[in-house]
């Protein structure tokens, strides 16, 4: 394996050199307690910049939104992109940790929310800066150009889109690879990674339905849009339970349910909003077309006087992680890890999620760049193992939920190190210093435990 130092050399550099994990944590803590939702994410946008124009990157800001890149550009060689969210959630947080956050904000629909990092999105910006950090500390093991990405809005799978429609690809090098990661409650300290596809398709729909007001004494004289919404969303588990294909998997959620203003009053209309996710495009449009079905045919069997409003809020497309890039990665996680590779390197499950850093590996115009989104633990080590032991495992807070609280170390460590380790590699063509031993090399492919699947 071309990996430009042995796997002994290369931990050493990076012990050497790696950041201080104290200052790391600060920063989480802080962006942990200052969460802002989605397109308002000003405040962490400007922390991010501020500390990567610390570290001597060129910051290119406001890009989509909030969205921004610090570039450190070292001589010829590959273009290695990583990538960040610098959103949160509208969720009351409720982990009780000293670090809690207890912010509010209005968000889009003029509603005053609480806001909360419940998606890891800051672990993701403290591994993200503390890579840049270790990357410009050991730049003189490789050469190339780092681009370090922070998306805003992620969360409802728009800022990608918005970056890349505001000239992202004008403003940076065409990457060669584009690589993310994302905080997942396994254990912390522990990197899952899987070659091919592993996250799936999104489309999110807002819906509107039509009924007729009056008071709630005399419903015969309305026409009731709560009713309707509800007889759709209980109807909608069916397309799941008895229209799709039993071997695919595929989810139909609503999430946001609103009709009326108060007790007395059948209101005109109600809100709701369903995301339908599978892993299969035919299984995903035949979902999609039966949800659409469902929503008109109860609209009708009502007597709504209105067609119902069906719009697509988002679609995003899944993740194929590139096969070779991936085994690559894996390969150089095991070499990295060593004797405790078989602990720390794991088969990422698949994952229902959506993301758009899918959007970064499809310049419009240009060919697909190769990308690699990889999971990294998050839950504590003692929690992990007892809920194993207990086969509560499905118990443990996870993203998007209230009591959702990584563990700063060892998350933030090896967060920090497999964004390294995977731009170490990829700017081995620029390396100054091809050598790997063939000792290593051995020991660290016999290490793969899922090379068989592929
Ligand atoms: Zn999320
Ligand atoms: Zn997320």
């Amino acid at each position: 394996m071309d990996l430009p130092y042995s796997f002994d050399k290369w931990r050493h550099i990076f012990e050497e050199s790696f950041p201080d994990l104290d200052k790391y944590g600060s920063i989480y803590k802080d962006l942990h307690q200052h969460p802002e939702l989605p397109c308002q994410e000003s405040r962490t946008a400007a922390v991010v910049a501020g500390h990567l124009e610390s570290l001597g990157y060129q910051v290119k800001k406001n890009i989509g939104g909030h969205g921004l890149v610090g570039i450190l550009s070292n001589g010829t060689g590959k273009t290695v992109l990583l990538r960040s969210e610098l959103d949160a959630l509208p969720i009351k947080e409720d982990t009780g940790l000293l670090y809690a956050s207890k912010a509010k904000q209005v968000d889009e629909d003029g509603i005053s929310k609480h806001v909360m990092h419940a998606c890891g999105h800051d672990m993701h910006m403290a591994s993200l800066l503390g890579a840049a950090d270790l990357m410009k500390s050991i730049k003189d093991i490789w050469s190339g150009t780092q681009v370090c990405l922070f998306q805003p809005n992620e969360e409802r799978l728009l800022g990608g889109q918005a970056m890349i429609e505001d000239g992202l690809f004008s403003k940076i090098p065409l990457p060669d690879i584009v690589l993310g990661q994302h905080a997942v409650p396994i254990k912390a300290g522990t990197i899952g990674t899987r070659p091919g596809r592993v996250l799936g398709f999104l489309d999110s729909l807002d819906v509107r339905v039509y009924g007729k007001g009056t008071h709630s004494s005399t419903p015969e004289l309305g026409i009731d849009p709560i009713l309707i919404a509800s007889c759709i969303v209980s109807r909608l588990q069916m397309v799941v339970a008895r229209e799709i294909d039993t071997k695919e998997p595929c989810v139909v959620t609503c999430g946001t349910f609103h009709g009326g203003t108060d007790a007395s009053i059948i209101p005109e209309y109600a809100d709701f909003k369903v995301d339908v996710r599978s892993f299969n495009k035919d299984i995903q449009l035949a979902a999609v077309k039966a949800v659409k079905r469902i929503i008109q045919g109860e609209c009708q069997a009502a007597r709504s006087p209105k067609t119902p409003r069906i719009l697509t809020a988002t679609s995003c497309p899944p993740i194929d992680n590139d096969e070779q890039a991936t085994a690559r990665f894996t390969r150089a996680l095991r070499g990295f890890y060593g004797d405790i590779a078989s602990e720390k390197v794991l088969l990422m499950d698949l994952d229902m999620t959506a993301d758009d850093f899918v959007l970064f590996g499809h310049p419009p115009g240009g060919k697909p760049i190769p990308y690699i989104y990889w999971n990294y633990g998050v839950t504590p080590g003692d929690q992990y193992d007892e809920a194993e032991r207990e086969g509560t495992i499905q118990d443990l807070p996870c993203n998007h939920n209230s009591k959702f609280a990584p563990e700063i170390e060892p998350s933030l460590r090896a967060g920090i190190e497999a964004l390294a380790i995977a731009s170490v590699l990829f700017f081995e063509d620029g390396a100054r210093s091809a050598h790997i031993s063939s000792q290593n090399t051995v020991a660290a492919m016999s290490m793969d435990r899922f090379y068989h699947l592929y």
